[in-house]
């Protein structure tokens, strides 16, 4: 149990730990949605990658980051894996949701009209390399990585709290050399340069 400065009595600090995970999410909604519309409106110059297994890996993903810890937040499913939640693994948890959506954000400003949800290349597709595109090649994945972690400790569960490390981590694997192989292939020499001067996800690591 928690006390809260709003609150007249204190309150489970799994309780609270769900609402947080829950306005994360609708909060990464909200902030994509924009994007989303706008990509819609913009062509698509190659879609050879739009393929059934990148929707694959993104259906695996959706499970991983948000019908597992749904179900596990509405029903308490699966029980036998839930264990108790500290105030510090509490905030920790709230931190680093905070970390995700604020660098999610930047993500999508930077990468603007050229970013879809599926691997394709837009008409007139620009290679972006500023903002935080400078620091890392993936910065969204980055981003979506800081989410997973969030996930696992907000959610007191091992199967519910890990699973969004487990679906993300799979689309990561299978999807990001791919990626890079289109992104050559478009761009050349550029994106060599690119990948030269950059790491993936963590500045500086890997
Ligand atoms: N992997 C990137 C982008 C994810 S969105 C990240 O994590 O930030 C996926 C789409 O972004 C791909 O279809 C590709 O066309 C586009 N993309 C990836 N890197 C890009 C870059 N540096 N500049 C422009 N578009 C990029």
């Amino acid at each position: 149990m928690i006390s809260l400065p709003f609150l007249s009595h204190p309150v489970s600090t799994l309780l609270v730990a769900t609402y947080v995970w829950a306005a994360g999410v609708i909060g990464w909604y909200l902030l994509r949605l924009p994007f989303e519309l706008k990509a819609r409106r913009t062509r698509v110059a190659d879609a050879r990658h739009r393929t059934l297994r990148d929707y694959t890996l993104l259906t695996i993903s959706t499970l991983g980051l948000g019908i597992i810890p749904a179900v596990f937040a509405i029903t308490g499913w699966p029980r036998g894996f839930t264990y108790a939640l500290s105030a510090s693994q509490l905030a920790a948890g709230t931190a680093v949701f905070i970390v995700a959506l604020w660098l999610f954000w930047r993500t999508h400003r930077d990468l603007g009209r050229n970013w879809s949800v599926t691997l394709e290349i837009k008409d007139s597709h620009q290679l972006i390399t500023s903002g935080v595109y400078r620091q890392v090649r993936h910065p969204m994945y980055s981003a979506f990585f800081l989410w997973a972690l969030a996930q696992a400790l907000l959610l007191p569960n091992l199967v519910a709290g890990l699973s969004g490390l487990v679906g993300f981590g799979i689309l990561f694997a299978f999807r990001v050399g791919r990626e890079e192989a289109m992104m050559r292939e478009t761009f050349g020499a550029e994106y060599d340069a690119y990948v030269a001067r950059t790491k993936r996800i963590i500045p500086g690591l890997y």
